[in-house]
């Protein structure tokens, strides 16, 4: 990923993340303690911080510092796993990796951090499939929010949403709704270099 690509992925995330940052909080008040989006929005405004006052000669360094940022700031569950799967693509990064390859290196770190698989109402319901998107060239706003919306019709297994077992069915995952920002930041990313 060029420079240029990752600074402008991290800025659109980062205003979406300020944007929608009450509505964070508030899907995380009834099945978690509400503060998801003050976390993330914490941790963006700290890596854009780190971006506008450093220069970094390479996109794994500048990951790097989003990883180090978010994994220092964000706080709760979400702040190592944001901060482990930056780590994992900054790694893709350093030997070359596409967009696919780093997202999936990213995917890595934060399952074997979490533990999570497909179907426990995780972040990880959209980094699986917005993947497998990407790969196959179908990725699409669309799809990135059939899968953030399908997370409130299933229990939660893992987190804090998992100690209300069935009684977290009817609400959306607020971590895969912030996953579905960050994606939904890298697909207008990659349509401004068309
Ligand atoms: P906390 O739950 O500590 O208050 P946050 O509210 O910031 O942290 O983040 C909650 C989000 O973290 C959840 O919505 C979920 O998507 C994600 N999450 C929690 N535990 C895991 C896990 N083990 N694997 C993947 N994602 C997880
Ligand atoms: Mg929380």
């Amino acid at each position: 990923m060029k420079l240029q690509t990752a600074q402008e992925w991290m800025q659109r995330f980062d205003q979406k993340i300020q944007a929608k940052k009450d509505l964070l909080s508030e899907l995380d008040s009834p099945i978690g303690d509400g503060d998801h989006g003050s976390n993330m929005a914490r941790g963006m405004q700290a890596v854009l911080n780190t971006l506008k006052t450093s220069s970094y000669p390479t996109t794994a360094e500048l990951f790097q510092a989003v990883s180090m940022q978010l994994l220092s700031k964000v706080g709760g569950a979400s702040g190592p796993l944001y901060g482990s799967a930056f780590m994992g693509i900054m790694k893709a990064q350093q030997n070359q990796a596409n967009t696919v390859d780093s997202l999936m290196a990213g995917l890595e770190l934060i399952q074997k951090r979490g533990k999570a698989v497909q179907g426990e109402k995780t972040m990880v319901d959209v980094w699986i499939p917005f993947i497998s998107d990407l790969k196959d060239q179908t990725a699409s706003p669309e799809k990135i929010w059939a899968y953030v919306k399908a997370t409130k019709d299933i229990p939660a297994k893992k987190g804090r949403a998992s100690y209300l077992g069935e009684r977290s069915i009817g609400h959306i995952d607020p971590g895969a709704y912030s996953s579905g920002l960050l994606f939904e930041a890298l697909l207008e990313t990659e349509k401004a270099y068309d």
